[in-house]
């Protein structure tokens, strides 16, 4: 990421405010000096409007028009604007004050990536049926779809809106079948052309984790973007995560593609949970043959090579296909199913594997002695 590349800069951005007018007063909110914070990071923009408390109904106009005038800005993803009744001089926190440190989400025990090397492998898939088996096993989870390129998490979820705003800053997460989830899907226009550059995604993580209400939560399932590029390694840097799992399909170029994305979590320390074969074998439906599409058997392979637990493979089916792409995961709507049980025998590993990795922390921590 290239800090040089976020061209907006606050005095852009107050040039654009000065044209807001303020009604009944002469001049507008610069002018009156009724600014009272702007933090500008990574796209994101973050207004405070000083107002009293009986003119908020006049200023909530004004602090709607601000949004929309710097919402038009080239280079911004997001605008936030809110009305203060703070004394002047006092700033807005500045949205990370350390720009390498990582995002925590408050009240979240574990966050774990879902990953892949490469897209259509079923990564988003794999991640919403994770989601749920975990939720079965009685964990209180929620996932955040930072695959900023493809949303999908609104889609498969079966959920879609605007999250609400709590407080000044705070978005509370949708909910759909007792989980909580985050999408960038709800934040920006569907199909609305974005090249996402390293602040950018910075700044988009920060919103999802940070200024996110997402409670008390055991696991917070993350479905990574694909591929390996700068956004991923900065996700992976930046998130404190728990742990990855590497979902890759048995052909020969995805199982190249999934050992980028180990060698990439292995980079940056990231414990590796494990990897799934996804899409691994089919059984027809007809005649119950089973037939090996993609091959077979290679993510085993790879988990031997580089000496991390297999978890698991799950078939290529379609009613996966069907539950998936309509919202209706299938470990949610068909518990009972074959399929449901083999992703709740992967989430049963990943717990334990969450539990070994949290516990080998711990050890490598200081330790304090008591004389
Ligand atoms: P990714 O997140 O890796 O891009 P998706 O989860 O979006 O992949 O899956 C791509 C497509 O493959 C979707 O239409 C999804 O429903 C389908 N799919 C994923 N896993 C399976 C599976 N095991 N069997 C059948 N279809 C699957």
């Amino acid at each position: 990421g290239n800090e040089n590349v976020d061209e907006l800069s606050e005095d852009s951005i107050k040039q654009v405010l000065r044209k807001v007018p303020v009604p009944g007063q002469d001049g507008d909110i610069i002018s009156l000096e009724l600014l009272s914070g702007l933090a500008v990071r990574a796209g994101i923009v973050h207004i405070s409007i000083e107002t009293t408390p009986d003119r908020v109904e006049m200023m909530e106009g004004v602090r709607k028009n601000c949004e929309l005038a710097v919402a038009g800005m080239p280079g911004v993803l997001n605008v936030t604007a809110v009305l203060t009744e703070e004394r002047k001089g006092s700033q807005p926190q500045p949205a990370n004050a350390a720009n390498g440190a990582k995002l925590g989400a408050e009240g979240v025990d574990a966050i774990v990536a879902v990953a892949s090397g490469k897209g259509g492998v079923g990564k988003s898939t794999t991640a919403v049926n994770l989601t749920m088996a975990l939720a079965r096993l009685g964990k209180n989870v929620g996932i955040m779809d930072a695959d900023i390129y493809g949303p999908s998490i609104p889609r498969m979820m079966g959920v879609d809106g605007h999250p609400p705003s709590i407080g000044d800053n705070r978005l509370q997460p949708l909910e759909s079948y007792g989980v909580k989830c985050m999408s960038m899907g709800f934040l920006v226009e569907e199909d609305s052309p974005m090249i996402w550059r390293g602040p950018m995604v910075r700044g988009a993580l920060e919103q999802m984790l940070r200024d996110v209400q997402w409670g008390q939560l055991d696991i917070l399932v993350v479905d990574m973007p694909p591929g390996t590029g700068d956004a991923q390694l900065t996700m992976a840097q930046r998130v404190p995560l728990a742990g990855a799992v590497i979902v890759s399909t048995p052909q020969d170029i995805a199982l190249l593609d999934a050992r980028k994305g180990i060698n990439m979590f292995r980079r940056v320390q990231i414990p590796i949970l494990g990897i799934i074969e996804n899409m691994s074998h089919f059984i027809c439906p007809h005649c119950g043959e089973r037939s090996d599409i993609f091959d077979h058997g290679g993510a085993k392979c790879i988990a031997e090579e580089f000496g991390i637990d297999f978890l698991g493979d799950i078939p290529l089916d379609i009613e996966i296909r069907e539950t998936s792409d309509n919202g209706r995961p299938i470990v949610a709507t068909q518990p009972e199913s074959p399929h449901a049980k083999a992703y709740v025998e992967i989430a049963k590993k990943i717990l334990a594997g969450i539990e070994r990795a949290q516990t080998l922390q711990a050890d490598q921590a200081p330790k304090i002695s008591v004389e």
